[in-house]
């Protein structure tokens, strides 16, 4: 439930039984209100929780929770106060939301994970997931920062998957906020499976994925009609075997590493070495959809070099194949229409625009 207000000393009665109100209690006192609990007014004699309670709490706010909906002794709040009505049902037992947030600012999250963080009590954010002010989108949570910043290691992974469990056994819904899209490289299974094996309901959210939108933004296609008409996701984290690199280049099509800046050297010598033309147009786009994208694009052959020259760093997308040739078309776009300073838009039209208003972020080679 999305809480926008300061609550702070606002009382607030919250009508319900104690299994299905405790996580709305504690999410109404962590914006600061005063809460007062009704339970079961009718086993106290109460026929009407207004006149009996809320009046005296002074509360102009009551939240009806979960079967209370149904109680007759409520009827009379609706007079008194501003009544809001919460379902028991992720109330009376936590649960884990696993939740993409795209790859860049808050333009890239979906409108399901919009809605995933105004719900949250908790939510566990990594690096990657860096929409901004998380505490606007998911105001009343705890929000805690488990991922890997300069200067701080990451919380481990087992760790993380235990702080989710044991938050969500306290009957909170626990978002777990990943980078782009959960399941793609991002450990997105194991969460799911902590959770199952913890007995504990579980959702995922899909995002949008660094490995499409990122090239995107570029203005590289990863699919284009008569160009590529495949696709595949390749980890960069490792150097790639010679036979993983003689199938990827035996397929054709295009190919994108995510994780792969740090092995950019190993990466394109084991392609060249599998027969990939030195000439095969690559870019490496870095910082995608924020606004400090950077592209660059090369020959394969020289790709690496060129990066290191332009001092790429993580994180960043790298694309192989001729559909990078449309990232010319895409500059050829930007620079004849006018830079938009209006900064409003959302689109990718809008982002593309501000993106050449704020500098010579494209650099070309070869
Ligand atoms: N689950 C994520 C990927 C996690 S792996 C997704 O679906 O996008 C992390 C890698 O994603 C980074 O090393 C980088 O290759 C890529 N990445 C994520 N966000 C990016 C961004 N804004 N710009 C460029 N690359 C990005």
């Amino acid at each position: 439930m999305l809480i926008e207000t300061d609550l702070t000393g606002v009382p607030v009665v919250v009508v319900g039984v104690p299994s299905e109100t405790g996580p709305v209690v504690e999410r109404y006192e962590r914006c600061g209100a005063v809460v007062s609990v009704w339970d079961q007014p009718a086993a106290a004699g109460v026929a009407d929780v207004a006149a009996a309670g809320a009046g005296h709490t002074g509360a102009r706010l009551a939240v009806v929770v979960g079967r209370a909906r149904s109680w007759p002794e409520t009827t009379g709040l609706r007079k008194r106060c501003i009544v809001v009505e919460e379902p028991a049902a992720s109330l009376s037992r936590g649960r884990v939301v696993l939740v993409g947030a795209g790859p860049g600012g808050p333009g890239t999250m979906t409108v399901d994970a919009v809605r995933a963080l105004a719900d949250a009590d908790v939510v566990l954010a990594d690096r990657l997931a860096s929409v901004g002010d998380l505490a606007r989108f998911a105001p009343g949570a705890e929000i805690v920062d488990v991922g890997k910043r300069p200067g701080h290691h990451a919380v481990p992974q087992r760790e993380i998957e235990a702080l989710m469990v044991e938050r969500a056994q306290q009957g909170l819904t626990v978002v777990r906020l990943k980078g782009g899209d959960p399941y793609v490289f991002g450990r997105g299974s194991e969460e799911v499976a902590a959770a199952v094996a913890a007995g504990l309901p579980v959702t995922v959210v899909p995002g949008v994925t660094s490995a499409v939108a990122v090239p995107g933004a570029a203005g590289i296609p990863v699919t284009q009609r008569e160009v590529s008409h495949l696709f595949t996701v390749v980890s960069g984290h490792a150097p790639l075997t010679s036979e993983q690199a003689a199938s990827l280049a035996r397929l054709g099509g295009t190919i994108v590493f995510l994780m792969g800046v740090q092995n950019l050297v190993p990466l394109t010598s084991a392609l060249l070495a599998a027969g990939l033309d030195r000439d095969t147009p690559a870019a490496v786009v870095e910082r995608g959809l924020t606004p400090d994208m950077r592209s660059l694009t090369s020959p394969l052959g020289r790709l690496a070099e060129e990066a290191a020259h332009a001092r790429v760093s993580a994180p960043a997308v790298i694309v192989i194949g001729d559909v990078v040739r449309q990232s010319d078309v895409w500059a050829r776009r930007l620079t004849v229409r006018e830079p938009s300073t209006s900064g409003t838009g959302t689109g990718p039209g809008e982002r593309a625009q501000r993106h050449t208003a704020s500098g010579p972020e494209r650099v070309e080679a070869g």
